[in-house]
């Protein structure tokens, strides 16, 4: 384990509890470690995030909330490790990510997070059942297998009558489901949603914060990113950023 890790350990005493009792020697699933990043915009320096320490144990969910523009995304892509931060590293069950060969980094991602996209960025040219079925065959289900839990899930989201749609031919808040099926179809450990409710009514909505309830019950580890009240009242904890730096962290009000 290194210095900079047990250092932090003792700054995250004042974060609140997972609801489970946790054993002092156990290890956070997801731990944000001093994450800075920023942007050169020409002469200028744009400091998006300036010192992010954040640590998640298994079964808490949290959900992110900032202004626009706050860098919650890059915080979240830099969690997921589809982006290096220029500054700290993410630590995966205590394992440090940023010395990783790419292909380790792919493979954790793969086998252990999934993610929903602001801009869902799913493939074009395949159908809604495809998207979801891919990265299960990816991860070496068999297609009758993966089919199976594809289905079941896009029913669940209320898609069962889209399942050969490709993405052009499905609204926003549709494409929006297809990506949490796709996202949550290998049951990852690490689950990161950036704004997934975004496009959704409110009946659509709900269902998916029940879909993520039951993940996060079941001891997976969430991260929204959310401007939905709701959503953000049943996670665990609700995470605040300003100005690059987590001014709050608190278990929300049950009111
Ligand atoms: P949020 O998701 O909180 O709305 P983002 O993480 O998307 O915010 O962006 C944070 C800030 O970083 C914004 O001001 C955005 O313009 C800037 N930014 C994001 N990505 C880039 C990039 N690739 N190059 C330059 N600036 C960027
Ligand atoms: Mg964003």
């Amino acid at each position: 384990m290194s210095k900079a890790y047990t250092a932090a350990r003792v700054e995250m005493i004042e974060q609140p509890e997972p609801p489970q009792a946790r054993k002092e020697e156990d290890v956070p699933i997801l731990f944000l470690h001093d994450i800075e990043r920023h942007y050169r915009q020409g002469d200028e320096t744009l400091h998006v995030l300036n010192g992010i320490e954040l640590a998640l144990w298994s079964g808490q969910s949290v959900a992110l909330v900032a202004p626009s523009g706050a860098g919650k995304s890059t915080l979240l892509h830099i969690a997921g490790l589809l982006e290096h931060p220029d500054h700290g590293d993410v630590y995966i069950e205590g394992r440090a990510t940023a010395v990783l060969a790419d292909h380790e980094r792919t493979r954790i991602r793969r086998n252990e997070i999934g993610f929903v996209y602001q801009s869902h960025h799913l493939l074009p040219e395949f159908s809604a059942l495809e998207n979801v079925l891919l990265p299960q065959m990816i991860r070496g289900l068999k297609r009758t297998e993966a089919t199976t839990r594809a289905v079941e899930l896009l029913e669940y989201l209320g898609l069962g009558a889209r399942l050969n749609h490709r993405p052009s031919e499905l609204s926003g808040g549709e494409q929006q489901r297809v990506s949490i099926a796709r996202a949550v179809a290998n049951a990852p450990r690490i689950l990161l949603a950036d704004e997934p409710t975004g496009n959704l009514d409110s009946t659509s909505g709900s269902d998916i914060m029940s879909l993520f309830t039951d993940l996060w019950q079941s001891g997976r580890t969430l991260v929204i990113i959310t401007h939905d009240p709701a959503l953000a009242k049943r996670a665990s904890r609700v995470v605040e950023i300003r100005d690059g730096r987590i001014t709050s962290d608190h278990v929300p009000s049950s009111s």
